[in-house]
């Protein structure tokens, strides 16, 4: 028998491997690169761990549960919890390990052989499940100030066979908040598409769509313990929607997929959140000061953000990660993404942290 080399019909060639799909050839690993530096800004997490007394509770906790048995299936007793804390129906509540976890599903829910519909530049995770789920990916462009295209939007949802929109409040990589009114624009167009308004950093903002949500069944608010909650090596991250549309989620969600010793960690955190709104305080203090002491750089534009991080436009991205490594800091290149040239984004640490920062872009020209 003679075989003919096959052609595939796109994405590269790999004899070696010819059972993966081309769409998982075709994209890169995900370019992250961790760097031993002691000042690290480039993942917007919180600079403080969880609480002591809360981490010793948690572990007190875990060491009392069976680690042999199965966990909850669907984590009915978080979801109960963080309903509570939510003032949602239990219904209406997913988890999974991290929010990008819930990305992955909704682009399988409502993505794969459809649309997923978001803006550019936009938060790298949509786009890359989108990529690898061969779903029809289509992007519509920021304004030049960050704003939403409510127009763009209106005519692509017009445009496409349904699928999901992803809106994030406030906008990553950006840190812009749009007015209620845009987002209420776009959920009310998107009729018959499922509309994610993705509130990673909403604690820093201010924000809530909630109310949104509510009113709308196939909209739907994801957020996350990895920011605000400083617990982003317990990976969770939850969803608050409509129960018709948790109920569909909850199929694509692996069983068992929240372990025993995450479900103790937030159930201490849930039980105890009071450290979270103090440690948001200190962050929005911390970010006006930092934007303030960087408002009369000759070179460099820090601009406004209503997250844990913000954009600095630099002459040159290269030169000036490579001060800030030799300062001891370490943030996010940005300066690949259309309407980002000379971007970096860096997010707020401890007040220590941020005075390291300042003066390191101080020595920037
Ligand atoms: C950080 C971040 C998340 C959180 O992801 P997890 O998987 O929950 O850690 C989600 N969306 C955006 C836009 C983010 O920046």
């Amino acid at each position: 028998m003679t075989s003919t080399p096959s052609t595939l019909p796109d994405g590269p060639q790999d004899t070696a491997l010819p059972g993966v799909r081309p769409a998982v050839r075709a994209v890169p690993a995900y370019p992250f690169t961790p760097a031993d530096v002691p000042i690290k800004l480039d993942q917007n997490e919180n600079p403080y761990d969880f609480p002591a007394e809360l981490k010793a509770e948690a572990t007190r906790r875990m060491m009392e549960r069976a680690w042999n048995r199965y966990p909850d299936l669907h984590a009915d007793t978080l979801r109960a919890r963080v309903a509570a804390y939510e003032g949602w129906d239990a219904g209406g509540v997913v988890l999974t390990p991290g929010s990008n976890v819930l990305i992955k599903i909704l682009t399988e829910l409502a993505g794969i052989n459809q649309t997923v519909l978001t803006v550019r530049p936009t938060f790298s995770v949509y786009t890359l499940e989108a990529s690898l789920l061969g779903a029809s990916l289509v992007q519509v462009p920021l304004n030049e100030d960050f704003s939403l295209p409510v127009e763009g939007l209106k005519a692509a949802l017009a445009a496409n066979p349904p699928g999901v929109l992803y809106i994030t409040q406030p906008h990553a990589p950006t840190g812009f908040v749009d007015g209620v009114d845009a987002v209420r624009e776009l959920v009310e167009a998107a009729r018959g598409w499922v509309v994610v308004i993705d509130e990673a950093y909403h604690e820093y903002s201010d924000t809530d769509y909630r109310a949104l949500v509510r009113a709308h069944p196939n909209a739907l608010s994801l957020r996350t313990f990895s920011k605000a909650w400083g617990l982003a090596g317990i990976r969770a991250g939850y969803a608050l929607t409509s129960p018709e549309l948790a109920e569909n989620l909850q199929k694509l969600v692996s069983a068992f997929t929240m372990n025993t010793l995450t479900q103790c960690a937030l159930e201490v955190a849930l039980e105890q959140p009071a450290y979270v709104r103090q440690r948001v305080q200190e962050g929005v203090r911390e970010r006006q000061r930092v934007l303030d002491a960087l408002q009369a750089h000759p070179t460099c534009q820090a601009l406004p953000s209503q997250g844990n991080f913000f954009l600095l436009r630099t002459p040159d991205p290269q030169v000036a990660y490579e001060t800030l490594l030799s300062h001891g800091i370490v943030i996010r290149r940005q300066d690949n993404l259309p309407g980002l040239q000379g971007c970096l984004r860096i997010a707020i640490g401890t007040p220590a942290e941020n005075d390291a920062l300042i003066q390191a872009v101080q020595a920037l020209h």
